[in-house]
């Protein structure tokens, strides 16, 4: 017998004071409640492009299995990805979605109380997951739209469980050098996880580093999330994977939900691993088309723009934030609103980057 809506459940009070999560609006709803049509969705960092048909011909394939249950361990897509990276099959384990994985770090080490330490402002789900699972948010400001290393350093405590830096960091896009990370790392006690978020990285300068080579030989309390959503064009489908020290793995393996990689979303990602130069050469183009842009709007002279190493830029407009947004959502590119502080806008094809920067033009 229910009364209204008194008293159906008790939520614990972390998930009573959570904000539901609002997703980047998508093209159909803008057409919808602006009455216009032709809209473009530069809102979620998504790939403009559908999968290369050979992904797509796996994904059909496996489609036809799918009355089974999927390899819980999904071995098979293990032991393809880690030939792939260079490491030990037991120094990888895969998520549905990187943003999974990141969920399943924080479960397997954080109690109520401990801290989780992150640049800020950074990637959302950090401060969600945190609060979810009643632990302390930690932040360190970005110091020119960067992740500030010492600042972080600094802020570690006998309580901190995880560090948690997205590289590149999402929103800003700009990113710091695996030595640079290193120095950090050497810094952080071995009872701390240093969790290294890298959704961007076939976007980011090889000169840079990777951090197989350059991290994690040194450090083995870090693990790096890396994912298919972005440079894969695989966002949908919900696949990601992470490395690290098979400690870590093990752990992290214990917080996965029954078969939660689907069958065809591992058919698709060790697709994806044997077809990655012809991935990379469209990864080449979106950079292209970044530095593009960036150079394009810097000649404007009405706006700083950091450097990004990702597949999307930031513009800082501050207080304009908002009118910048509706003035592009009213021409029918919807971008990512940071209200009061910036706009994130996903670089696409140089059709749809065109009609970006015409409505951009505009609304500044
Ligand atoms: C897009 C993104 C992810 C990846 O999300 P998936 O769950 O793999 O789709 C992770 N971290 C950051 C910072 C991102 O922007």
């Amino acid at each position: 017998m229910t009364n209204g809506n008194a008293g159906i459940g008790s939520p614990r009070a972390a998930v009573v004071a959570m904000p539901s999560y609002k997703p980047g609006k998508d093209a159909k709803q803008t057409e919808a409640e602006l009455g216009i049509s032709d809209a473009i969705k530069l809102a979620s960092n998504e790939n403009p492009l559908e999968p290369l048909p050979e992904i797509i011909d796996a994904i059909a394939a496996a489609s036809r299995r799918i009355n089974r249950y999927a390899d819980h361990r999904a071995a098979a897509m293990r032991s393809v990805i880690a030939e792939w990276v260079g490491l030990p099959v037991d120094h990888v384990t895969v998520g549905a979605g990187s943003s999974a994985i990141l969920h399943r770090i924080v479960a397997a080490y954080v109690d109520a109380g401990d801290e989780v330490l992150f640049p800020w402002r950074s990637f959302e789900v950090y401060p969600v997951y945190t609060k979810l699972l009643d632990g302390e948010a930690v932040t360190v400001p970005l110091v020119e739209q960067t992740a500030d290393l010492d600042g972080l350093l600094g802020a570690i405590t006998d309580r901190t469980k995880l560090v948690m830096i997205a590289n590149p960091n999402n929103p800003t896009g700009t990113a710091v050098s695996t030595a640079e990370l290193a120095e950090f790392c050497a810094g952080v006690p071995d009872r701390v996880v240093v969790v290294l978020d890298e959704a961007y990285f076939e976007f980011v300068d090889p000169s840079l580093g990777n951090s197989i080579t350059d991290i994690l030989p040194h450090h083995r309390n870090v693990v790096v999330t890396r994912t298919f959503s972005k440079a894969q064009g695989l966002a949908g489908l919900r696949v990601g994977y992470a490395f690290g020290d098979p400690q870590i793995i093990t752990a992290i393996d214990k917080t996965q939900l029954p078969f939660a990689v689907s069958m065809v979303a591992q058919a698709a990602a060790v697709s994806a691993v044997r077809h990655h130069s012809q991935i990379m050469e469209r990864v080449e183009a979106i950079v292209k088309e970044r530095d593009r842009v960036i150079d394009e709007v810097r000649s404007w002279r009405r706006v700083t723009v950091p450097d990004s190493q990702a597949n999307f830029i930031y513009l800082p407009v501050g207080e304009r934030s908002a009118e910048v947004f509706t003035t592009m959502e009213r021409d029918g590119v919807v971008i990512r609103l940071f209200d009061g502080l910036g706009v994130r806008i996903t670089i696409s094809t140089p059709e749809e980057n065109d009609r970006m920067l015409a409505s951009l033009d505009r609304a500044l």
